[in-house]
């Protein structure tokens, strides 16, 4: 009996994961996790672009606006100004020039500090999407192996199954098979130490002591399923 429903277990469980198998689910995750690390790099490579655009807009501001200050401190120490109010004027203006560098300047420290970040953060997205593309591959080839280690195995505990069912009582088969059904697959289990193996109660002592002498079947007091004493 202990037999049948350990083949039956294991038959159940090889089904169930012959499904999975069919329906492709471990390859389908496989693939949703590609799909996601790919998009996290695509987002990343979108702000790296938006960001190096910035940082060559404030770069070519520097340049220019260092271009123009030296223009203007030329002119300044040229002697071609010879008015004081002018010359006020343009070293106000130099002023002003250097002031507006120095913010531009901090723009630019900033948007090279953030590439920086994202160049790193792409480089571990980019490994992370390699990962992910083995990963379905592997996967591709694994679920195809599997599915037929797990056909055979079928197989062999079906044919096991079928040389030892007529071994069996016919009506204690038929009350197996029901209990099965309304059971989760479990319709006989062992009794271990006075406890039964499938809905983990401990018997009374009396109820042990009348199950052991009974004759015919036997079945747990708490959750009505076949019991083998081993
Ligand atoms: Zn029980």
């Amino acid at each position: 009996m202990l037999e049948l429903q350990e083949l039956d277990t294991a038959i159940d469980r090889l089904e169930h994961r012959r499904a999975q198998l069919e329906a492709g689910e471990d390859l389908a995750v496989a693939r949703r996790a590609l799909e996601e690390a790919d998009s996290t790099l695509g987002e990343l490579r979108l702000a790296l672009d938006a960001v190096a655009v910035e940082q060559r807009r404030f770069e070519n501001e520097v340049d220019s606006m260092e271009q123009k200050a030296a223009a203007d401190e030329k002119r300044m120490y040229d002697g071609s100004i010879a008015n004081a109010k002018e010359l006020e004027a343009l070293q106000h203006e130099i002023a002003s020039i250097k002031e507006r560098k120095g913010r531009t300047e901090d723009e630019l420290l900033e948007r090279m500090e953030r590439r920086e970040e994202l160049e790193a953060r792409a480089a571990v997205a980019e490994n992370q999407v390699a990962e992910a593309r083995a990963e379905v591959e592997e996967v591709g080839g694994e679920s195809l192996r599997e599915l037929e280690q797990v056909e055979a195995s079928l197989a062999e505990r079906r044919a096991s199954r079928d040389a030892l069912a007529p071994e069996l009582d016919e009506e204690l088969l038929e009350l197996y098979e029901d209990l099965r059904r309304q059971k989760k697959g479990v319709g006989a289990a062992a009794i271990v130490d006075g406890v039964c193996q499938a809905c983990h109660e401990k018997l009374s002592a009396l109820e042990l002591d009348r199950l052991k002498h009974a004759e015919g079947v036997k079945r747990c007091e708490y959750c009505r399923r076949i019991v083998v004493f081993t």
